[in-house]
């Protein structure tokens, strides 16, 4: 059956961290990529961890319908999950697995259904994801601080979800995911 992973989290909560695990340990999970029209970061690269792309070429798939869901996850920052991307991991034969925003995580869970197995990540506490956004050292004092004021009102969507993992102790919240994934796409498989 074609099924979807879907993980969201506040930014900080160690939402990269667990979906890079769940990838490294379970084969059968491809990772789609999304579409987004910001700059590429470090040693992020053009069609491996984004499509970087202009806001014309958005506007353009936005228009051709490409897009399963999209979102302005931060100001003029627009990122959006393309049905191509999902329809090219099916055909593999595996199973997809999204990193998207809360709102995205909500709207991929509605128009997958049955198929989705939605994960929100919990950090332990707001102080303990600031000092997390603080030492990860990617960003400036002004952007944690937007980070941390719309984390918390994301918190208060993390019951829409279907499993809600606290990311606390780092090896137990790997080993709950990985179980969750594992039974949902079936040990058989596995
Ligand atoms: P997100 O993708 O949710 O923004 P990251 O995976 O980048 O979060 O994690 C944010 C920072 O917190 C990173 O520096 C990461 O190494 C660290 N981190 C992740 N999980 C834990 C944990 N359980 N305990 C302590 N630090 C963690
Ligand atoms: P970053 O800029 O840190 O890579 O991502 C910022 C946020 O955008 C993260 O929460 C990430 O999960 C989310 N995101 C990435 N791709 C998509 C997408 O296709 N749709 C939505 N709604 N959010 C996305």
């Amino acid at each position: 059956m074609k099924k979807v992973i879907i993980f969201s989290a506040p930014s900080g909560s160690g939402k990269t961290t667990l979906v890079k695990h769940s990838l490294e340990v379970i084969p059968e999970l491809e990772f789609s990529i999304s579409c987004t029209t910001r700059q590429p970061r470090g040693n992020e690269s053009h069609a491996i961890d984004y499509h970087f792309i202009s806001p014309d070429e958005f506007r353009q798939k936005i228009s051709e319908d490409a897009f399963v869901e999209f979102e302005e996850v931060y100001t003029d920052k627009y990122y959006g999950t393309l049905k191509s991307e999902v329809e090219k991991i099916w055909n593999k034969g595996k199973v997809v697995i999204f990193d998207v925003d809360v709102k995205g995580g909500i709207s991929l869970k509605k128009y997958f259904g049955e198929k989705a197995l939605s994960i929100f990540i919990e950090p332990p506490s707001i102080a303990e994801l600031e000092r997390r956004l603080i030492s990860r050292n990617t960003d400036d004092a002004e952007t944690i601080k937007t980070r941390v004021e719309k984390a918390e009102e994301e918190l208060t969507y993390a019951i829409e979800f279907d499993e809600i993992v606290v990311n606390d102790d780092l090896s137990e919240a790997k080993i709950k995911i990985e179980s969750l994934i594992k039974s949902f796409i079936g040990e058989a498989r596995v």
